[in-house]
């Protein structure tokens, strides 16, 4: 049987990024003790307040059909906290419910661009992004990232990367897989860029409450840009709750309307209980989210201290997000041989950043998703490999 054209152009598209997971994963099932430290999946315990107000909903059999996209209060509430943090105005009509941030880009890149059109993104991307694009049938155009400028945009290359054909730029910050956390600057060039040639500014902000080296800088914060700019985040990692699939668009009110019929005919809404733990958590700012973020700046800061004493490796300090990049260019492997014999021998498991794009090569993503003793324990196999290679 034949399949669709959208079925090939979804296909294959993270370039075995993955591949060493799922190593590590048959390995774990053959029974060796392996510390992941691969997926940005949060090993904290998501806030009590958002857990119970979801089984009380649950109990109240919550269980019916929801407005398509979110219930008036989730996505006033939604609003209300991107206005506070942004102090620009933001409306319920401005905002989306959708199945986390990554369905929200998707259905946000599907009203945006199509084929013929172009969307640009600064490289390395994070590994679902061409998928998305290429269901849109639109072409990706990517821009490095580099190593020397700490994986900050380069404005002029982003400009030199227009043409007529280009529709859209995408940005993540807080970066993944690097870490960096782009500055007010940096953001506010690049929106003068998307009003300069009449571009949507599409942002990734699923990391926003895990900022440490400077304060988050929101798409939506910059005057002058709400008939363009679309901003996506959730509350998979802030919450750890990425099991909920609960995030949100937030965009001009008619892109509301067409992702209302997109929402309508793909996922009919989100569940009713999910939303009501999710409106706990949006209505207030919860102290489970500043512990979650300083143990990540703790987590980060302690590996990268340990990796000091890797021969042949040097640990990019993150700017934000929940992982270390490890330059390992001057071990004299490749990134993939790096993790893969680490994962032999010592039995961690971290992603070689090739997979995310040719800037990153010669870089490991190292998740900070492990409690501090077996992160520690993790540094110093890490340690321990390096030292034996350098020998
Ligand atoms: N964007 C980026 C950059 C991510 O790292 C992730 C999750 N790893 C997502 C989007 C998707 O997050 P969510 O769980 O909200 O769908």
């Amino acid at each position: 049987m034949r399949y669709s054209p959208l079925a090939e152009r979804i296909a294959g598209m993270d370039r075995g990024a993955w591949d060493i997971h799922a190593e590590a994963v048959r390995r774990r099932e053959a029974g060796e003790d392996i510390i992941f430290l691969t997926v940005g999946d949060p090993d904290q315990d998501p806030p009590d307040a958002v857990i119970e107000a979801t089984v009380t909903a649950l109990r109240a059999h919550r269980t019916h059909y929801s407005p398509t996209i979110g219930y008036p209060a989730v996505r006033q509430a939604i609003a209300a906290r991107v206005a506070r943090r942004t102090g620009e105005a933001c409306g319920a009509d401005n905002v989306v419910v959708v199945p986390g941030a990554q369905g929200g880009l998707y259905c946000a890149l599907q009203c945006l661009a199509g084929p013929g059109d172009e969307v640009i993104v600064p490289e390395p991307i994070y590994a679902t992004y061409e998928g998305v694009i290429g269901a849109c049938g639109a072409r990706m155009v990517t821009v490095p990232l580099r190593p020397e400028t700490g994986f900050h945009p380069d404005l002029d290359a982003l400009a030199a990367a227009v043409t007529p054909r280009s529709r859209v730029i995408w940005i993540n910050t807080p970066h993944n897989p690097t870490g960096a956390v782009f500055t007010e600057a940096e953001i506010a060039g690049i929106a003068a860029l998307c009003r300069r040639h009449d571009l949507w500014l599409l942002s990734d902000e699923v990391y926003e409450d895990l900022a440490f080296a400077r304060p988050h800088t929101s798409a939506w914060s910059l005057p002058g840009m709400a008939d363009r700019t679309v901003v996506v985040s959730s509350l998979s990692k802030s919450h750890a709750i990425p099991a909920f699939r609960f995030g949100w668009v937030v965009g001009p009110a008619a892109l509301s309307s067409h992702l209302f019929n997109l929402v309508l005919c793909m996922t009919y809404g989100s569940p009713a209980f999910i939303q009501d733990g999710a409106l706990v958590a949006l209505q207030q700012d919860l102290p489970e989210v500043d512990a979650l973020r300083e143990e990540y700046r703790a987590r980060a800061c302690l590996l990268a201290a340990l990796l000091r004493e890797a021969p042949g490796c040097r640990a990019v300090p993150p700017e934000g997000g929940m992982f270390v990049l490890l330059d390992i260019r001057g071990s004299g492997l490749v990134a993939g041989d790096f993790a893969r014999r680490l994962l032999a021998t010592e039995r961690v498991a971290v992603l070689p950043c090739d997979g995310f794009g040719p800037s990153a090569a010669g870089h490991l993503r190292i998740a900070l998703s492990a409690p501090y003793a077996r992160l520690r324990d993790a540094g110093e196999r890490i340690v321990r490999f390096a030292r034996a290679l350098a020998a």
